[in-house]
């Protein structure tokens, strides 16, 4: 999979993108990410990339022409027109969803604004999602690209060691993930849950599914309704549901 990632900031997006996991992938030819400088695309002798709002108001806001530049140098590098993907507060929310259904595309570009954001014309023309990562102002696109680069990628073949792990996850399921415990078997004086230790496959998966669904009722019991739960599993959810007087983190031990 390719993302473009369309920016002022090159360095930063590179820089944060180029460890770990994620490096591990553009070794392995799995992901290729590219960061576009919106500057070289500027068409004025002093590569301006902004300038004041008509209407007045404070801030700056980033030039059609540009992006546009940007924009059209990544068309015609790979041949077609992309989903372009505009990260800004005014977008739908980013969920795990959204992360499986972008994956599947070759190309995505991710279009980073700055300032007081870009100018809508060039906006109406390139972009196909608008995405926001929460209900936040940030101070430009850059980290938010990142955090969808990271998700989105995490669901491409290959990028994760244990091919399984990206579908058990929190949100997989509809539900928050499981607790889960490595070695030792006691520390600090709490110990692993026994049925964990009991090798018995069925006990373990019954388990944890009934600790997904109270860890969701507890933290976030707006994702139960599209959670698919059987007439028992909502049982076992209104157990939690029923104590929301106390503190979430009571209502999990109970
Ligand atoms: N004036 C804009 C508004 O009120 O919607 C906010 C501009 S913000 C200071 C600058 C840039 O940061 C935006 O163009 C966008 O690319 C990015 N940004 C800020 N918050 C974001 C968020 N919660 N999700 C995604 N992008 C965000």
């Amino acid at each position: 999979m390719f993302f473009h990632i369309l920016t002022l900031f090159p360095d930063m997006v590179m820089e944060g993108l180029s460890t770990s996991i994620l490096g591990r992938a553009m070794e392995k030819g799995l992901i290729h990410i590219e960061a576009v400088n919106i500057r070289d695309y500027a068409d004025n002798k002093h590569l301006r990339v902004d300038d004041y709002t008509y209407g007045g108001g404070a801030g700056m806001l980033m030039r059609a022409q540009p992006v546009y530049g940007a924009y059209e140098a990544v068309v015609e590098k790979i041949g077609y027109r992309p989903r372009v993907v505009y990260l800004t507060p005014q977008g739908e929310v980013f969920r795990q969803s959204k992360a499986r259904e972008l994956a599947e595309e070759e190309h995505l570009i991710l279009l980073c604004g700055h300032y007081e954001g870009i100018d809508e014309r060039v906006l109406e023309e390139i972009v196909t999602d608008y995405v926001s990562i929460g209900d936040y102002v940030l101070t430009g696109g850059e980290l938010p690209a990142m955090v969808l680069v990271d998700a989105i990628s995490r669901m491409v073949p290959g990028v994760l060691g244990n091919g399984d792990s990206g579908e058990i996850e929190s949100f997989s399921d509809g539900l928050l993930e499981y607790p889960q415990y490595s070695r030792p078997e006691e520390w600090h004086g709490k110990h692993v849950p026994e049925v964990l230790l009991s090798g018995h496959p069925a006990n373990i998966e019954k388990w944890r599914r009934e600790q997904s669904i109270l860890r969701t009722a507890a933290r976030r019991p707006d994702l139960l309704e599209h959670a698919g739960l059987t007439p028992e599993e909502w049982e076992c959810a209104g157990r939690v549901l029923a104590r929301t007087d106390q503190p979430p983190e009571e209502w999990e031990k109970s």
